[in-house]
């Protein structure tokens, strides 16, 4: 009898154990999730948040791969995650998975609004896993819908080698908020980049302002330094722009400057920084660049704007442009004593470009003046 009581104890005390093991395991995780998904809400950019999606979530999460689609009603979400990071763009080609809502509706309809997992999520999905080098591998997987007041923007497949690990049936409830939290944090770091955008947007000319070239040359300066390159400043001014607004009216005048804009744009490379800097200046930032090609570039720009003419009603009439230009190496000594001022870098870049772009205007115009060559070349 005794022994009976006893036997029933310790089978009593076992399920509590258990019981009590699977509470904790679920606060564990609870926590785990919870902790996650503060983190990506709390990311300041897309290209932090798209790291947290597709590399953290990997390593803390012990999955074998991640894959994010995003249906881009903007047509913006591919240049948003990856502007100025190509290296990430090739490292997630096959894991950010950006569809078209108008040319991708079947692919945009076949993304179902709630969470599937087991064995149907890979056959349903495929094309979500078909160019991934880790497919052969995936034993399980979760699909997770990212929903926006009932819109689906898109959907996060989780995979596993553990077949396992993303069973049908299974309760999702945190793995549902975690999503939730995603598709929160997708759309306000999308929508917080377009509003800095805007804001770095100068609005005659649509190119850049004077805000976002300075925090990009930072970059660039770092970046130059680190891999040893050089780089090139420019600063362009119209000449004798007051005169233009005098004679043709200030409409006139703005169209010279959205003009003038466009051909620097043209003359220059994709991944240099062409900005409005204050008036009728402009500056170009010209990153693993010799002062040799800058200053051909520079040449041909000078040459194309003078050659232009302008009509503005009745009146036709024709614009020079004068250039400086300074480079990064011209700096060594500064460079040398204060390699992480990437600030001040750029401050004394930009200053030896402007003394030399004096220099161009005393000079008589219309000519390129390189920062420490004393001769003006025109
Ligand atoms: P310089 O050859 O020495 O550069 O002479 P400049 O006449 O070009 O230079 P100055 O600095 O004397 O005049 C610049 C003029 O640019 C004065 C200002 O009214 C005009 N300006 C500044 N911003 C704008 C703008 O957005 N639109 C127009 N139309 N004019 C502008
Ligand atoms: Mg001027
Ligand atoms: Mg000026």
């Amino acid at each position: 009898m005794n022994s009976t009581v006893h036997e029933q104890n310790r089978l009593l005390q076992n399920k509590l154990n258990n019981l009590i093991k699977k509470v904790r395991d679920n606060e564990r995780k609870q926590a785990l999730y919870e902790t996650f998904g503060f983190e990506i809400i709390g990311a300041n950019t897309p290209k932090e948040l798209r790291d947290l999606l597709l590399s953290e979530f990997i390593a803390r999460f012990q999955l074998m791969d991640v894959v994010l689609c995003l249906v881009d009603q903007h047509q913006d979400a591919e240049r948003l995650f990856s502007e100025h990071d190509d290296e990430g763009r090739s490292s997630y080609a096959h894991r950010l998975l950006i569809v078209d809502p108008v040319k991708d509706t079947g692919v945009v309809d076949s993304l179902i609004k709630e969470p599937l997992l087991g064995a149907e999520v890979l056959k349903k999905y495929q094309w979500m896993v078909s160019s991934l080098k880790t497919k052969a591998q995936i034993r399980s997987a979760a699909y997770l819908p990212l929903l926006r007041s009932e819109r689906i923007i898109g959907a996060l497949l989780l995979l596993s080698h553990d077949s396992n690990r993303f069973p049908q049936g299974v309760g999702t409830f945190f793995l549902q908020k975690l999503s939730m939290m995603a598709a929160v944090a997708i759309e306000n770091c999308l929508n917080q980049q377009r509003i800095r955008e805007i804001s770095y947007q100068d609005v005659l000319t649509q190119i850049y302002n004077r805000r976002y070239f300075d925090l990009r040359l930072k970059d660039e300066i770092a970046r130059s330094l680190r891999w040893n390159d050089d780089l090139v400043c420019m600063f362009l001014d119209v000449d004798y722009f007051k005169r233009i607004n005098d004679q043709y009216g200030h409409q006139a005048g703005d169209q010279v400057l959205v003009c003038v804009a466009d051909l620097i744009k043209t003359h220059v490379r994709a991944c240099d920084i062409v900005a409005r800097y204050g008036g009728e200046e402009f500056v170009v930032a010209l990153p693993a660049t010799t002062l040799q090609f800058a200053h051909e570039i520079a040449e041909r720009l000078r040459q194309t704007v003078f050659a232009m003419t302008h009509r503005f009603r009745d009146e036709q009439f024709r614009i020079s442009i004068s250039i400086g230009m300074a480079n990064l190496r011209s700096l060594h000594a500064l460079v040398q004593q204060d390699d992480q001022k990437y600030e001040l870098i750029g401050a004394a870049l930009l200053d030896n470009a402007d003394k030399a772009l004096y220099q161009a205007k005393a000079g008589g115009r219309n000519r390129i003046v390189i920062y420490g060559n004393d001769t003006a070349i025109s």
